[in-house]
């Protein structure tokens, strides 16, 4: 294949985001767009409830200094506050920008776009499209992309840097229509594949894509990942999926009771009452329900969200998916009865550790979006700055990468690399003997990660659920896949995303356990204050003679002072 000047790995929002302003900086660049699914489906299809941006339309003294503050007080001061200024300053200009491109955002009656308000945030400053924001912006992109002259390699899984002294050469996928290694030979690689939450399996509201992938291909090539053990629950999954109830329904005015039919947050944000932010709405649950004081049944125990009170016209017309998945997985109309919801893992703060510009230490590789770590939520992402995150985020390094592109030579892949590549993966197939299947391993994955490192965590259940982690990977090794097909061999797929989540779990589990304070999501039980004199830093993880080597990075401040955080 002739070597492309960017190789952008993912086609969600920043993937997308990222080819459209690669192609605008330099419309002669040769762009490929890698998606493991159809772009469209990617798991920036289903955010609900929308993004920050300090327009003023709703409240009218809101401003993008309060943007940052909010932002960093969220983050427990974790976040890095020169990236802070640049999530915040460009919001405005990207939610405009969409709007210019055609994202029908949701109106007020002056015809302003909407904003309705969202945990953690001092005003209402999330700009939303209903409840439908991120399908609306990734379809707005892939139009873009499309009439720009991006290519797509659509249903391409992909499986490693190439990488020769350091220097890398392009990308090695697996074509899931032939089951072929296909070479990309690239002057530039761009990491755009999303969250790792999926780890937890059904405690999580990912998409069933949501497997890593990139921080793993990364993290093997030596590139180093940042604040791993940061995995943030969201309050409100449906009790039997996971499923997630977006945060716009409190924003909207849902209450949270428990079976006494209290309105708990009162005991624990008095203030903000549901509108406090995740980590802490998230810790208040798992107490009312580790207390006896939530619901019990056979599918596990949960409280309510109650939205009756809202009343049929506005459920139908600004939550009108959470209502249609209210009944199709709970059996239940929110109009008519409280929905039953426990918090489920829902967004990874850590990923891959890059620079303000998406640059990671190699040269030539990029990141953006949900698998980057850059690092602007810290410990503890705010509502509606995820979507804003991949946005911001995608635009920048899509354009470093297009400014850069010219640096670097292209690269050239081997028969040899590919036929290598070719070999392991149909080892998969061959394995003789006693072996293992994919269900069990990723089953048992979700629940040793949700037992020991979820919300609530201490050094003798991190350790368990390292040694547990170790076990597993000792089984995969044995693991076989009994589809031989090289048509859609899913089988296949799975497998190799269980590898890439077995290996970032271990970061997570490393980071979790070595980090002995809490902040933001991270809830030790034996530590159970913030140490910043020992903890005001980031994580960073490298792979080491096949183990986590963790060291550490300092948080870049600026204008904000650390302090005690209160809702
Ligand atoms: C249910 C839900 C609701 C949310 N609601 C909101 C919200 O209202 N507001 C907000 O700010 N945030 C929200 N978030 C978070 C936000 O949507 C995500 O963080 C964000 O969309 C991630 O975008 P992304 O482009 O980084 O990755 P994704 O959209 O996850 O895209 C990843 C892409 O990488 C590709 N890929 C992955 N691995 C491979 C591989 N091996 N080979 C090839 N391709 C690969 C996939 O095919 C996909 O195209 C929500 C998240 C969830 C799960």
């Amino acid at each position: 294949m002739k070597p492309f000047d960017i190789v952008i790995v993912g086609g969600g929002g920043a993937g997308l985001y990222a080819a459209m302003e690669a192609m605008k900086t330099n419309p002669s660049l040769n762009i490929a767009v890698l998606s493991k699914v159809y772009p469209n489906r990617s798991h920036t299809s289903a955010a609900q409830g929308g993004a920050n941006a300090a327009l003023a339309n709703k409240a009218k003294d809101d401003t993008v200094e309060m943007h940052i503050f909010d932002t960093i007080k969220g983050s427990d001061y974790l976040a890095d506050q020169d990236a802070v200024d640049i999530l915040c300053s460009e919001a405005p200009k990207i939610i405009r920008e969409l709007d210019n491109i055609g994202t029908p955002w949701s109106r007020l009656d002056d015809n302003t776009i909407a904003q309705r308000p969202f945990g953690g945030a001092g005003r209402p400053r999330c700009c939303y499209c209903a409840d439908k924001t991120g399908h609306t912006i990734l379809q707005t992109l892939y139009e873009q992309c499309l009439k720009k002259g991006v290519f797509f390699f659509n249903e391409y899984f992909s499986l490693s840097l190439s990488v020769n002294n350091s220097r890398m050469r392009g990308l090695l996928a697996m074509n899931m229509k032939t089951g072929k290694i296909e070479a990309f030979p690239a002057k530039t690689v761009i990491f755009a594949t999303g969250g790792y939450a999926k780890m937890y399996w059904n405690r999580s509201s990912n998409a069933a894509g949501n497997t890593g992938d990139g921080q793993a291909i990364a993290y093997r090539a030596g590139i180093p990942l940042k604040d791993m053990e940061f995995v943030q629950f969201h309050p409100t999954g449906l009790r039997k999926s996971g499923l997630l109830v977006t945060e716009g329904a409190r924003g909207e005015g849902g209450y949270l009771v428990n079976k006494d039919g209290e309105r708990f947050m009162a005991r624990y944000a008095p203030e903000k009452m549901e509108l406090g932010p995740r980590d802490l709405v998230s810790r208040s649950i798992e107490t009312e329900i580790l207390q006896d004081r939530g619901f019990d049944s056979p599918a596990g125990k949960y409280i309510h969200l109650d939205l009756t009170h809202l009343g049929a016209e506005l459920i139908k017309s600004r939550l009108p998916q959470i209502r249609e998945m209210s009944m199709n997985f709970e059996g239940v109309d929110p109009i008519e009865e409280p929905i039953p919801v426990r918090p489920t893992a829902h967004y990874s703060m850590g990923g891959i550790d890059t620079d303000n510009y998406g640059r990671t230490v190699m040269d030539g590789v990029y990141a953006a979006g949900e698998c980057a770590c850059v690092s602007v939520h810290g410990a503890n992402r705010l509502g509606g700055n995820s979507l804003l995150d991949i946005l911001v985020f995608g635009r920048i390094a899509g354009h470093t990468a297009a400014e850069e592109a010219g640096k670097f030579e292209p690269g050239v892949i081997s028969p040899e690399e590919i036929k290598a590549k070719d070999e392991e993966l149909r080892s998969f197939m061959q394995s003789s003997g006693h072996y293992e299947r994919y269900g069990a391993l990723r089953e048992e994955l979700g629940q040793t990660l949700a037992l020991n490192v979820g919300i609530y965590r201490e050094a003798s259940k991190i350790s368990r659920g390292m040694d547990e982690l170790s076990l597993l990977k000792e089984r995969f090794k044995k693991i076989r896949v009994f589809d031989s097909s090289d048509i859609f061999n899913t089988n296949l797929m799975q497998v190799l995303e269980l590898q890439n989540m077995l290996d970032l779990a271990e970061t997570v589990a490393a980071g979790a356990l070595a980090r002995e304070e809490s902040r933001g999501s991270h809830t030790r039980n034996d530590f159970p204050t913030r140490d910043d004199e020992k903890w005001h830093k980031h994580t960073i993880a490298t792979l080491d003679n096949g183990t986590v080597k963790l060291g550490q990075k300092p948080v870049t401040m600026g204008r904000y002072e650390l302090q005690e955080r209160t809702y």
